[in-house]
């Protein structure tokens, strides 16, 4: 199995009836670009950029950031890299903001991500300067965390068109168009897909927020495991209602969450019509592999099958059983 894997680097990702899904890989450091392209992967669906931010007591420079992002897409150029702005808070402390912010009750529902970037603006600011100098450098779209409503993806879009003209005036190569998205995650987020659609060039679904805050389950709770389940009906539901907004106002399609690497959840998302998976490195080839065995209309079929199902654990039996037939 290990050759036959590796052999599939290179190749279409695309199933037998010819529904093309790029396969990309997560990264938290422009070091792990390269093991992306040794996996086969064909982009970045996801750089987290939190690590340059974290186990220090200031936040880095925009000369410090502006060098991390250029590593990472002069790594994978021509291919494209999305780069995550700041996702701080929750699961991903960052000990200078949380000094600037306080202690808060429930930091998971708290001050986080896009917010804490709308709230400390000057930090937010060094930030989209990087991203536009690099812009420059590779193929660049740049994606929003934790987004819930449209004022913050205005706000924040008007934030990097400022960015962007500045940097440029002061004679700073750019790109010549840098694409924005959002990550839909927060469950308001996909129920109102169909208005974010509007203000944006591409959506990824971060899984794993995405069901933690539609279940009310930690995703990090080890007593929870059994109810965190990325095949609740509630969650297909809200990829379906997020994939449709996608489509009928024509823009690209992602998922971001380790669902994404989850052979078994793939013929859901080639039903959906998902453009992008981006997932952990080690995980393209299997996810590939599979591809390869499906077919979009049967896929169809079988997502038919799954919307009529009340519980996670049915719609997972139906989708091993799925699998297992695909062999
Ligand atoms: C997600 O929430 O699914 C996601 C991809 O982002 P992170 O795991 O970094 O929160
Ligand atoms: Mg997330």
């Amino acid at each position: 199995t290990r050759s036959r894997l590796k052999d599939l680097k290179g190749k279409p990702t695309v199933t037998k009836d010819g529904a093309t899904v790029l396969l990309f890989g997560n990264i938290a450091s422009p070091k792990d670009a390269q093991k992306v392209l040794n996996f086969g992967g064909t982009g970045v669906g996801l750089f987290r950029t939190e690590f340059l931010f974290m186990g220090r007591t200031d936040a880095p420079s925009e000369e410090e950031q502006y060098r991390a992002y250029r590593e990472a897409l002069e790594a994978m150029a021509p291919h494209p890299v999305i780069i995550r702005t700041l996702d701080a808070g929750g699961d991903k402390e960052v000990p200078f903001l949380k000094t600037l912010i306080g202690e808060e009750a429930n930091p998971f529902l708290g001050l986080r991500a896009i917010r804490v970037c709308l709230e400390y603006k000057d930090i937010f600011m060094t930030q989209l300067r990087a991203l536009a100098r690099a812009s420059a450098h590779g193929n660049l779209k740049i994606m929003l965390p934790m987004v819930t409503s449209l004022w913050e993806v205005r706000t924040a879009k008007a934030m990097f068109a400022e960015a962007y003209l500045a940097v440029r005036d002061q004679g700073h190569p750019v790109g010549a168009h840098v694409d924005m998205g959002i990550m839909i995650e927060v469950p308001a987020a996909a129920a109102s897909a169909r208005h974010l659609a509007k203000e944006v060039d591409f959506f990824s679904i971060g899984t794993n927020d995405l069901v933690q805050y539609t279940l009310a389950v930690d995703r990090q709770n080890p007593n929870l495991l059994s109810w965190y389940e990325p095949f609740h009906p509630a969650v297909i539901a809200l990829l379906e209602t997020t994939a449709q907004a996608a489509h009928e106002t024509g823009i690209e399609l992602g998922m971001c969450g380790e669902m994404a690497g989850d052979p078994l959840a793939l013929p859901i998302l080639v039903a959906l019509g998902f453009h992008e998976l981006s997932m952990s490195a080690p995980r393209i080839p299997w996810v590939h592999d599979y591809l390869l065995k499906l077919s979009k209309d049967r896929c169809t079929e079988l997502l038919n099958r799954i919307k009529e199902m009340g519980s996670g654990s049915a719609i997972r039996e139906e989708l091993t059983r799925f699998m297992e037939e695909a062999q």
